[in-house]
């Protein structure tokens, strides 16, 4: 078993930099709620630091060695290259994680009016505890997209001085009923309907109807310049309101929305950019749609990846659509998505040789899946020491692990869509506690111990 604590390792240069990159860190999680605005921080950022789109590669006549390139899809996906001295054919060093989490999508007919009260209507996405989401602020993020091609972004309930937005839950007294029933129906997909409003139209009848309902109107109206029927074509989503904030008496966590995998998300970016001049083109995939399977045009399972691996062959001179094929075979991933942490509370959930404990490391899950492992990229167990050989060498701290008991549930990633290019891959990223909770728990180390991880692997993974 190999376990160390990461904690014990660092010294008073190491502490520094992942307190600094812990403030980073939480940064990237508050201006990132939603996967446009992580596609939306990345692109500022990376374009300010060198990174050229593939239009702008082409008309500076292609890419050699060292340089750096983004792409993008829809807003909602995207690819940063740095460009190596091998040609890509012989294979690139990839990480990917995703960018979506957990939320609740407002509905494309949400907003109605009910004992006084207006209400936006939600459709949960991903995998929730529904009771999880009632009775905390809300925020709202996303689009509304209107007829005349203009998009108006929308950002409600973050600053301390905005309102936030909340689903209520039926007090205790009356509770009896609703206590009795199972977790998984305690709150109903169908009753997720969040609250925005409580004020009629000003000057509105005695019994004019829906009055509540036409003065949230007028407010998108004045706010957005947007009509009902705008809505319709609206991608917003409903998350917990406010910052990442540090956890304990001692600082050493972080508890946040969205951690899976923003985590991961912020590490690689983190890491990618430490990466110049490299000998195999470095990849960082971020990708969308992760939480329902990976399908649609910005999630792993579309043709995002290749086409832009095309791209980058072909801006570099050396595109074939074998070469192409090699150059996805010869690849080598680490599918970084978070895994659960051992949590001594629920134990019994656990099997605790195999469990991955916070603060000790970056977890590697050799496989995922549920049941037989179905489902499951099993990565090769000569992969996987390459990838042990490359961590101990640059002093990155890691633990294997499996996501649970034996039989007690399970879960995925993007390993096995990249390996049906038959590249080598495994999931490695950081271990939470309350995953998919509206605020999951990391540490600090290991969000420090997983940049290195992914650097770790740009520098010196090889075939
Ligand atoms: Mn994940
Ligand atoms: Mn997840």
């Amino acid at each position: 078993m190999h376990k160390k604590e990461a904690w014990k390792t660092y010294d008073a240069a190491a502490l520094e930099e992942l307190e600094a990159l812990s403030v980073r860190y939480r940064d990237f999680l508050d201006q990132g709620k939603t996967e446009r605005e992580v596609v939306r921080y990345i692109t500022a950022r990376a374009q300010a630091l060198g990174f050229k789109t593939l239009e702008e590669a082409r008309a500076a006549g292609g890419v050699k060695p060292g340089d750096r390139i983004i792409r993008s899809r829809m807003g909602k996906i995207l690819m940063l290259a740095v460009i190596g001295t091998d040609p890509m054919e012989k294979g690139m060093n990839m990480v990917g994680a995703h960018i979506d989490s957990p939320r609740l999508d407002v509905k494309q007919n949400p907003l109605y009016e009910d004992g006084g009260m207006a209400y936006l209507d939600t459709h949960y996405y991903g995998g929730i505890k529904k009771y999880q989401w009632i009775a905390t602020p809300l925020a709202l993020h996303g689009v509304i997209a209107k007829k005349d091609g203009t998009v108006v972004p929308v950002c409600f309930g973050e600053d301390p001085s905005e309102p936030v937005l909340v689903i209520s839950d039926l007090l205790i007294h009356l509770s009896g009923k609703q206590m009795e029933k199972k977790g998984s129906v305690v709150i109903e997909g169908e009753d997720l309907n969040v609250i925005v409003g409580g004020k009629p139209l000003e000057g509105a009848k005695d019994d004019e109807k829906d009055a509540v309902k036409k003065n949230i109107l007028k407010l998108l109206k004045d706010r957005y310049d947007v009509e009902e029927e705008d809505l319709l074509s609206a991608e917003l989503e409903v998350v917990p309101a406010g910052h990442a904030r540090e956890l304990g008496l001692d600082a050493s966590m972080i508890l946040a929305y969205g951690q899976d995998d923003r985590v991961c998300a912020f590490a690689q970016w983190e890491a990618v950019l430490q990466i110049e001049n490299p000998k195999r083109t470095c990849l960082a995939l971020f990708t969308d749609k992760e939480e329902i399977g990976s399908v649609g045009a910005t999630g792993s399972e579309s043709r995002f990846f290749e086409n832009t691996v095309a791209e980058l062959m072909d801006l570099a001179g050396g595109y074939s659509e074998l070469a192409l094929r090699r150059a996805l075979e010869n690849t080598c991933v680490l599918s970084a998505d978070v895994t659960a942490g051992f949590d001594p509370i629920y134990a019994g959930a656990f099997e605790k040789n195999n469990a991955a404990f916070i603060g000790s490391g970056i977890g590697i899950n050799k496989y995922t899946g549920s049941r037989g492992k179905s489902g499951s990229n099993d990565a090769n167990a000569e992969y996987l020491a390459r990838v042990r050989k490359c961590f101990d060498e640059a002093g990155v701290d890691f633990q294997l692990a499996e996501l649970g008991k034996v039989d007690q549930g399970g879960g995925g990633t993007i390993a096995y869509i990249v390996a049906n290019y038959g590249a080598e891959v495994v999931d490695c990223g950081v271990a939470l506690l309350s995953m998919h909770a509206p605020y999951e728990v990391s540490s600090k180390a290991d969000v420090y111990e997983a940049m290195k991880a992914y650097r770790a692997f740009y520098r010196t993974m090889d075939r």
